[in-house]
């Protein structure tokens, strides 16, 4: 898997904003994780085990053909050359007391193996705002999101990311993760699934 940056949205969604207590009324939040973060669908997750919960992030990610600097919001969907499903692994716990410090985020969100990503489709101009996408773990329902819900369209969000990066081709978007965010534990198996992008699983280890 080619991927050059992994950008990712945070508070996206305004029910997943409320279930961890956080306002509603700011910006989203931006954070990276490092591209060796990405596991292919298949490969088994090795979950980190001491430092407390580690939590699945079911997000739409889109794959960027690149697009340069200062794209206009209009031009945003040019820039998007494939659609996937992926996970953005929490250590929770962690989080909190990282948020609570006020220091960055990379120990709970940049960790290896924290970025499980589904094999892209071509982006075929559907509307990426009326995407249905449900979260299994275990075969039983954890999360079940629509991008219509999202405060920031994609479309939105690259042109937010071009005002700070050159937005280069291989370069890859987490969109933000509906409610419904839960533990996952080392012998569970967790299916990513919609009807218009597809299903991908992934096995975990301790
Ligand atoms: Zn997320």
């Amino acid at each position: 898997m080619n991927v050059k940056r992994i950008f990712c949205i945070g508070r996206n969604y305004a029910k997943h904003i409320a279930e961890l207590g956080n306002s509603p009324d700011g910006d989203c939040v931006i954070f990276m994780k490092p591209a060796s973060c990405a596991v292919e669908e298949g490969e088994t997750v090795r979950l980190p085990t001491a430092f407390g919960e580690v939590h699945h992030e079911a997000e739409l990610v889109v794959l960027l053909t690149g697009g340069g600097r200062d794209v206009a919001v209009e031009d945003a969907m040019d820039c998007v050359a494939g659609i996937t499903l992926g996970l953005d692994l929490t250590l929770r716990d962690l989080q909190t007391q990282l948020k609570n410090k006020g220091a960055p985020w990379e120990l709970a969100k940049a960790f290896d193996q924290s970025a499980p990503l589904g094999d892209f489709k071509p982006y075929l101009e559907q509307d990426l705002q009326a995407i249905d996408f449900s979260c299994y773990v275990n075969g039983q329902l954890r999360q079940h999101g629509h991008t219509r819900d999202m405060l920031y369209s994609v479309a939105r969000q690259i042109h937010i990311l071009s005002q700070t990066w050159e937005l280069q081709p291989g370069d890859v978007i987490f969109t933000g993760t509906p409610e419904g965010v839960g533990p996952v534990k080392p012998g569970d198996t967790i299916v990513l699934q919609s009807e218009q992008i597809g299903r991908f699983e992934w096995s975990f280890s301790a």
